[in-house]
């Protein structure tokens, strides 16, 4: 099922898109401002966004900006009651993918979501057979050029310390053992007398999640360790 992330500010429109796109098949929250969009969208896996332009707080196109920041193959969709040519100018600048005129024909609406989905996904595809990224959360790793990101801020890591992160990224929300963690980042047999994969994890938290709110590396007591967004 897609998620749907919707931005609104005024209950009844949040309320009457949430029925509408729940009618639709897709799975929907809400953020009644754009302050709490924010941490939604730095906290959770989105496949679209719905936001309103005029919002308290953060408006909704310097959070388009944001969003296309951190996440920059999260396709958003722009509302607004005003519908003005500057409107829609400021919102495709910011990085918005298409612009709805408040208040919209529902057709029209889905019609435009699946088919930003569609691309997106195309898009997506193409990407990953070109530059080789690996995104979980909001930590993205480029395997082409070895660098990583999380919102956006690029961390520096050993090449040791990239490898592990590189694996728990292409094994997410699993818990990996220390043995299978040697074996495929260390090249060799875990011994039981040597502690150096938790040393490493304890490097890889200090400079992925030590100054994040969401922890992404968790350990399991006598199991080994997973990557998981939802055991905070
Ligand atoms: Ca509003």
């Amino acid at each position: 099922m897609q998620s749907i992330l919707v931005i609104e500010d005024e209950e009844r429109i949040a309320s009457l898109i949430r029925r509408v796109l729940e009618e639709n098949g897709f799975m929907v929250t809400v953020a009644e401002s754009g302050i709490r969009g924010r941490e939604y969208i730095l906290s959770n896996h989105f496949d679209l966004v719905v936001s309103d332009i005029i919002l308290p707080g953060i408006n909704g196109v310097e959070l388009c900006r944001e969003i296309k920041k951190i996440k920059p193959h999260l396709p958003v969709i722009m509302l607004t009651a005003l519908g003005t040519t500057d409107d829609k100018v400021e919102g495709l600048d910011a990085g918005s993918d298409d612009y709805l005129v408040k208040p919209f024909e529902i057709k029209e609406f889905i019609a435009r979501i699946n088919s930003l989905l569609r691309r997106y996904q195309l898009l997506t595809a193409t990407d990953h057979t070109r530059i080789s990224t690996l995104t979980y959360d909001s930590v993205e790793i480029n395997l082409d050029i070895k660098t990583v990101r999380r919102e956006g801020k690029e961390i520096k890591l050993t090449p040791k310390e990239f490898n592990l992160l590189e694996y728990l990224m292409r094994n997410p929300e699993r818990v990996l053992s220390r043995a299978e963690i040697a074996a495929n980042v260390w090249d060799t047999h875990f011994d039981t007398g040597t502690n150096f994969i938790d040393v490493y994890i304890n490097y890889l938290r200090n400079k992925i999640d030590k100054n994040f709110e969401t922890k992404l590396i968790h350990t399991r007591t006598g199991m080994g360790f997973i990557l998981n967004r939802d055991e905070n």
